[in-house]
C-alpha cells in the first residue's frame, strides 16, 4: 500500500494508474475510520481496479468554534485497516500542502450549500465542496465513494459534480449502523456512555417516523411532530433541525408522497450528530 503525502506524488501515481488502463475508485474521508468508511472501501474495492483513500482533516469545513483540533487523528490504526481492505493508495497531506499560503480559491454550491446543515454551519459546505473539488483534480478518479449518511453532502457533492461537469460518477453506499442503531460517525468517540445512550434518540426518531409514513403518514408537519415528540422524551438532547425536505434541493416539502429525506441534528453533549433517513 502506497502512502502520498505531496499532490505531485499522489497526481502522478493515479495519472499513471489511468493511464495503464486501470478503474481507479476514490474514497474521501476525515481518517478516524470506521465500519461506516470501511463499507465505502469495500465497495470501490468490488468495483474498481484500484482504490485510493484521502484521508485530511479539512480545516476549510469547520466554523471557527467547531472541533477541528480537537478532531480524532488515528492515523496508524487508519493505516493498518486499509491494509487489510486492500486499498491500494492512501493520500494524507498536510493542510499547508492542500492549502499552500496565499490559495484563495473556493467551490461554493449557491443554494443547497445553505440548507440543513449548511444552515447550522455556514462555510461548511463551501469548505467540503473545495476540498472534494481538489481531491477529485488530484486523484481524477473514474468513481467517488460517498456515504449516505451525510445526507446534505450528497446533494450538494452530487450538484456540484454535475454543475462543473467533473468526469466521474458518484457512488452513494447505505448508512452504516451500531447495532442499536446509532449511525456510526468518528464524533461518537466524543460521547460518554451516558451520552452514547441519549444518542440513539435520533435513530429512534427517525424510526418513528418511518413507522408512521408506512402507515400512511405523509403529511411533513405530522412526521416532523412525531419526530419532535421523540426528541421531547429526551429533554438533554438538543434539537439542531428536524427536517423533511426534497433529497436533491434540501428544500423543505409539505407531503412525502413524491419522496422525502427525513433528516435530524442534534447536539448529545457537545457533540453534534446527525441522522437520515429516506422516505
Ligand atoms: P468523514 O470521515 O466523516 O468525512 O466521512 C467520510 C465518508 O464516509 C463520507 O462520505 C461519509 O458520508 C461516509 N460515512 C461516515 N459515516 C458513515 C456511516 N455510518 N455509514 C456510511 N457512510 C459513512
Amino acid at each position: 500500500m502506497l502512502i502520498f503525502k505531496t499532490v505531485r506524488e499522489a497526481q502522478s501515481a493515479c495519472a499513471q494508474l489511468r493511464g495503464e488502463g486501470r478503474i481507479l475508485g476514490l474514497v474521501p474521508t476525515m481518517g478516524a475510520l470506521h465500519e461506516g468508511h470501511l463499507s465505502l472501501v469495500r465497495a470501490a474495492r468490488a468495483e474498481c481496479d484500484v482504490v485510493a483513500v484521502s484521508i485530511f482533516v479539512n480545516p476549510t469545513q469547520f466554523g471557527p468554534n467547531e472541533d477541528f483540533s480537537k478532531y480524532p487523528r488515528t492515523f496508524d490504526e487508519d493505516c493498518a485497516l486499509l491494509k487489510r481492505e486492500g486499498v491500494h493508495m492512501i493520500f494524507a497531506p498536510m493542510v499547508e500542502e492542500m492549502y499552500p499560503a496565499g490559495a484563495t480559491t473556493f467551490v461554493n454550491v449557491e443554494g443547497v450549500s445553505e440548507r440543513l446543515d449548511g444552515a447550522s454551519r455556514p462555510g461548511h459546505f463551501r469548505g467540503v465542496t473545495t476540498v472534494v473539488s481538489k481531491l477529485f483534480h488530484i486523484a481524477v478518479p473514474h468513481k467517488a465513494y460517498f456515504g449516505q449518511k451525510d445526507a446534505a453532502q450528497v446533494a450538494v457533492l452530487s450538484k456540484m459534480v454535475r454543475d462543473l461537469n467533473f468526469p466521474l460518477q458518484m457512488v452513494v453506499c447505505p448508512i452504516v449502523r451500531e447495532a442499536d442503531g446509532l449511525a456510526m460517525s468518528s464524533r461518537n468517540r466524543y460521547l460518554s456512555a451516558r451520552e452514547r445512550q441519549q444518542a440513539l434518540t435520533l435513530s429512534r426518531a427517525l424510526g418513528k417516523v418511518k413507522d408512521a409514513a408506512s402507515a400512511g403518514e405523509s403529511s411533513a408537519e405530522k412526521l416532523i411532530e412525531t419526530a419532535r415528540g421523540v426528541f421531547a422524551e429526551e429533554p438533554e438532547v438538543r434539537i439542531d433541525y428536524v427536517a423533511l425536505v426534497n433529497p436533491e434541493t434540501l428544500e423543505d416539502i409539505s407531503d412525502t408522497r413524491n419522496g422525502a429525506l427525513a433528516a435530524v441534528a442534534a447536539f448529545v453533549g457537545n457533540t453534534r450528530l446527525i441522522d437520515n433517513l429516506l422516505l
